[in-house]
Formats: structure tokens, C-alpha cells, sequence
């Protein structure tokens, strides 16, 4: 019974998983060190995007500078 249960649980987990960064990435934008203009990406992009060190690599619209940036809470500024 036990067994059964616990690719319920990972699912449920993965779910609330998703909705966290969903959320966090519509309260987060970014700032391209190159120009200086904030931007935001579209949630897809932020969940699919190589991160690393609580860094997400990313494209800036404005001037195509492509680098791993901190997602910078929109709260903050
Ligand atoms: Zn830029």
C-alpha cells in the first residue's frame, strides 16, 4: 500500500515544485549588466533555462548580452 502511494506524493511535490518557480519568476526580473535595462522572461523560459548557483542564463532583449544572471526580486527595487 505504502509503495503505491509515494509516485503520488513525488507528483503532488513536482506540482507545487512548478507553481513555486511559476511564481517567482512572475516576481522576478532581471538586470542586464551590459546596457542596464531590467527585463522579464516569459515563465516557460525561466523554468526551462540552464541555472546554476541560484543564477539563470539568459538573454537580454535589449542589447543580445547572453549570461548567467541573479533573478533580482521585483519586492526589492
Ligand atoms: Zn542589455
Amino acid at each position: 500500500m505504502a509503495a503505491q502511494i509515494v509516485p503520488f506524493i513525488v507528483l503532488i511535490l513536482a506540482i507545487m515544485l512548478m507553481l513555486l518557480v511559476a511564481r517567482r519568476a512572475k516576481h522576478s526580473h532581471f538586470e542586464c549588466p551590459e546596457c542596464g535595462c531590467a527585463f522579464k522572461i516569459p515563465v516557460a523560459a525561466y523554468m526551462v533555462s540552464f541555472h546554476a548557483m541560484g543564477k539563470r542564463e539568459v538573454t537580454c532583449p535589449g542589447c543580445g548580452y547572453r549570461g548567467f544572471l541573479p533573478p533580482i526580486s521585483d519586492d526589492e527595487s
